[in-house]
Formats: C-alpha cells, structure tokens, sequence
C-alpha cells in the first residue's frame, strides 16, 4: 500500500529520469489507448506528488493521474534493460531516449485536462499533503472542524481532510499523540489538535527521509496482544472504516 511517503519518493526518482525529456507514451489501459496518437512529441514538464497520486504534467498543460491504491508499484529501466515483470501488468510506459518508467497493476490512470483535475470531486479536492511545499496547517485544521462527528482515526484516511496519510501512518500519529482512534474530531482540544499535527509531520517525513531503513517509528502496528510499548497494557485490534486499527486504550484516550 503506497502511502504519502513512498509516494513522494518515487516521484522524486520519476522525475530524475523524466522531467523536462520528450516521452513516448503508452497505455495499457484499453480505455485510454485513443489518446496515444494526441500524445505523440509530448515532453513531460514535470512528475508532482500529491497525497497517494502521482500527477505528470505535461507540456500542453494536461496531466496524467495515476493512483497505485494496493497493488500497483513503479518500476525505470534503463533503456533495453529486460522488465522482470509481465508486460501484460503494465498499466503506464513512458519511454524517453535513455529509459523506460512504467505503473505496473495501477487501478487508476487517467488524462485531466488541467482546468479539470481541480474541480473534479474524486480525484481533485485534495486536503493539504505535509510532504509538499504549499501544506498549509490552517487548511487542514479548517478541513478537519467541518466534520465533527467523525472519529478522528477516520478523519485522518479522509484524503479531502488531509493527503498521504494511510492506515499504518494514521495507527501510529494517534499512538504517538496519545489520542484515541474513536475520538470524535469535536472532542479533540486546540493541543490535541496541535500535538496530533506535530505527530503527522515528523512521521511522514521520517518515513521519507529513512525510506529503505530500519522502520523503529513503527511501534503498535501489526503489534495486536503485544504489550504496549509505552504502558505496558494490551494493544487492542478492532477495524474502522473497514480498515484494520490497533490502539493502547490505557495511554490513548
Ligand atoms: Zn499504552
């Protein structure tokens, strides 16, 4: 599962080998086959991150979405360097002149022009992402007060509240803020919401900033009837939103 982190980083290796280079591409999406042939020539102004989505903008100003969801992954070849994987998967080839970036098994690709991707209600009305330059606090803070009743474990998965936040990221920044996954958002005091927000970025920049060592960030996921690291009580395991949550009940309140 991509989350903002991983996401981020393999923009940042896309945009390595891709940015400002003309791009053969294709799709491996029956769908989208008809736009190959407007695509032909096209450069690649640059790959942007934006919570789980990868967004390659190009130069006539239209931008392909890709959303790996839980399957999907990148892989960049050199140019001739054998794909260790089926082509068959291959949801996305961008080919330039020295290397071939492709989405195998993406759920979701897709062509925006740019004047749609904003308003578009599923893909474009993002919440702030804390890995990008334009994250603004008071814009998530104001996001998260519009929804009171929800528990704040299912606010923090709400991608319109806030961008890259995925379920181990949402089980750790609530352990480590000391918040109680079913806390309703209403309940939460200015230094809840403050502590919470302190937790988020650390923890997603850390994850980024370390991606490949050892993971020690991670204390209670994956951790159920383990004691709790901090109190020593049982972590408890239940599901929110359909999603697997692990919490302390002693230290998160
Ligand atoms: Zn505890």
């Amino acid at each position: 599962m991509a989350e903002g982190p991983l996401v981020h980083l393999n923009a940042r290796q896309l945009r390595k080998v891709l940015k400002g280079r003309k791009v053969n591409i294709e799709f491996g999406v029956l769908k989208m086959k008809k736009h190959e042939k407007s695509l032909r020539g096209i450069r690649i102004e640059d790959v942007e991150a934006y919570g789980k989505q990868f967004r390659i903008r190009l130069s006539d100003t239209r931008v392909i979405l890709v959303h790996l969801a839980m399957w999907g992954y990148w892989r960049i070849y050199k140019k001739g360097e054998p794909w260790e994987r089926p082509k068959e998967r291959a949801r996305l080839v961008l080919r330039t002149l020295s290397h071939e970036a492709i989405a195998f098994s993406a759920p979701t690709v897709r062509l925006f022009r740019a004047d749609e991707l904003g308003p578009d209600t599923r893909w474009g009305s993002l919440g702030p992402d804390p890995l990008r330059e334009d994250f603004s606090s008071r814009e998530f803070f104001k996001r998260l007060k519009q929804c009171p009743k929800l528990p704040i474990g299912e606010a923090l998965l709400d991608q319109t509240i806030i961008s890259g936040v995925g379920n181990i990221l949402r089980i750790e920044i609530l352990f480590g803020a000391g918040i109680n996954p079913r806390r309703k958002v209403a309940d939460l005091k200015e230094a809840d919401r403050r502590r919470m927000l302190r937790w988020i970025i650390n923890l997603m920049w850390k994850w980024l900033e370390e991606w490949g060592r050892e993971d020690e960030w991670i204390r209670i996921y994956r951790g159920k009837s383990k004691p709790c690291p901090r109190c020593g009580a049982q972590v408890e395991l239940f599901r929110q939103q359909d999603r697997i949550t692990y919490a302390c009940s002693s230290c998160q309140t």
